[in-house]
């Protein structure tokens, strides 16, 4: 199983690490912030260092402030009223969360449908249990020049309908999209919603970037379409709503004949989440509404986008303007590199992107995530146009990292 695609090879976020290129090379690539968590989530995880019971095991269902804190957040969100034992899991980080899916529901040679480009870890997630990725294209507009929405990145119905088999077992939704920055319509999800009855498949449905959505965009949850809760699993994270990536505490949601087996697994995967922490994502979900956290910190960041994208304007390149996420797609194609450019071998052999994002992180000072690696092997020249940059970092950052980008005009 590891054998599988790429699996081996060295991953994206290990190549573009900052540890690997020169100290003063911008981050822009893995999605991480420069800033830190707010202080009343940091002053809580301190105190919960100070209370000898947070620094020790959790539940495995995870800490029952922390189900209790999620209830009160995502119960309007998910219009039910949750079963905080049932219906509610902690995992650690929404990597694990969604192995741990995979670990209890796939079989030999299930297959998974994703759609293309995907976040890398749900297709070695997908394999090294078992299953088979099937991919279904995001199709960018044809010729785009300049900027354009992520809302132009369509899916064909005909192309998902076709994909099913009599083997497939689930769908994977991810709204807002990494890394394109989509945030699925309703008609979209309806459409995808539609099919999951018909064929009788589970749907993941990967919203870590819920509370990142742009221009007053509604963020609808797959999980609210008529008949979806009972065959959807919908995946958070406290990394992307608190700035807190390390931290690893992630959560699900769903009906209890998903979440219980699903509980098994992460139970002999990790036991629990860490504990001191899950009190910390505890007392931030407690206090969001009162402080107006999430509408502040999106204001935030559309401000952050709007440095990369005026920069973007002024290149004259391509790209997508997501409505969700940290991250904007920028078409490479005509950045020039010369071919004998002492590129490390992780590099040689992979895409044109690969190369790309190496010479602008080295030469420019700017690092990015090349983006053939959100596509498997056999579609992987689609990606090679684009490299992504993340937006997760504070405005003088951002200010600097355009200014240095301009040189690619
Ligand atoms: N979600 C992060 C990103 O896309 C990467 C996280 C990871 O698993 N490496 O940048």
């Amino acid at each position: 199983r590891l054998k599988h695609g790429r699996a081996l090879a060295e991953d994206v976020w290990s190549i573009y690490n900052a540890a690997n290129l020169p100290a003063d090379c911008i981050n822009l690539g893995q999605g991480y912030m420069n800033f830190a968590p707010p202080e009343w989530v940091t002053n809580a995880a301190k105190e919960a260092l100070g209370v000898v019971a947070a620094n020790h095991y959790s539940h495995p269902k995870g800490r029952i402030r922390l189900r209790q804190a999620l209830k009160k957040v995502y119960d309007p969100q998910l219009k039910r009223n949750l079963d905080v034992e049932k219906e509610i899991l902690v995992t650690s980080g929404a990597n694990e969360g969604q192995y741990a899916v995979f670990t209890a529901f796939l079989e030999p040679g299930d297959e998974v449908i994703m759609f293309e480009p995907f976040f890398d870890q749900y297709l070695a997630s997908v394999t090294f249990n078992g299953g088979i990725p099937v991919y279904v294209p995001l199709h960018p507009p044809a010729n785009a020049t300049g900027q354009f929405s992520s809302e132009e990145w369509k899916i064909n119905p005909d192309e998902l309908r076709s994909a099913i088999t009599p083997r497939t077992k689930m769908i994977i939704v991810n709204t807002p999209h990494n890394p394109v920055g989509k945030v699925f319509t309703r008609a979209e999800l309806e459409i995808i919603a539609a099919l999951a009855k018909e064929h009788n498949l589970l749907v993941m449905s990967d919203e870590v970037y819920d509370t990142l959505v742009f221009d007053g965009k509604e963020h609808v949850r797959i999980a609210t379409l008529p008949g979806m809760w009972d065959r959807t699993v919908t995946v958070g994270s406290a990394g992307k709503s608190f700035a807190a990536t390390g931290w690893r505490v992630g959560w699900l949601f769903g009906p209890e004949y998903i979440i219980k087996p699903t509980l098994a697994a992460t139970t002999r995967i990790v036991f629990c989440s860490n504990s001191p922490l899950q009190e910390a994502a505890a007392a931030g979900l407690e206090q969001v509404q009162e402080r107006k956290f999430f509408e502040t910190q999106t204001a935030e960041y559309a401000e952050r986008r709007a440095v990369l994208t005026s920069c973007f304007d002024s290149l004259g390149l391509p790209y997508t303007n997501p409505e969700g996420s940290y991250f904007i797609l920028l078409d490479v194609s005509r950045v020039k590199f010369p071919d004998d450019y002492p590129f490390p071998p992780s590099v040689l052999g992979r895409g044109r992107d690969f190369k790309a994002c190496w010479f602008i992180a080295i030469e420019i000072g700017v690092s990015s995530i090349p983006v053939s690696e959100f596509y498997c092997i056999e579609h992987a020249n689609i990606g090679e146009v684009y490299a992504r940059f993340a937006f997760c970092k504070d405005l003088d950052t951002l200010m600097h990292a355009s200014e240095r980008l301009e040189k690619l005009k």
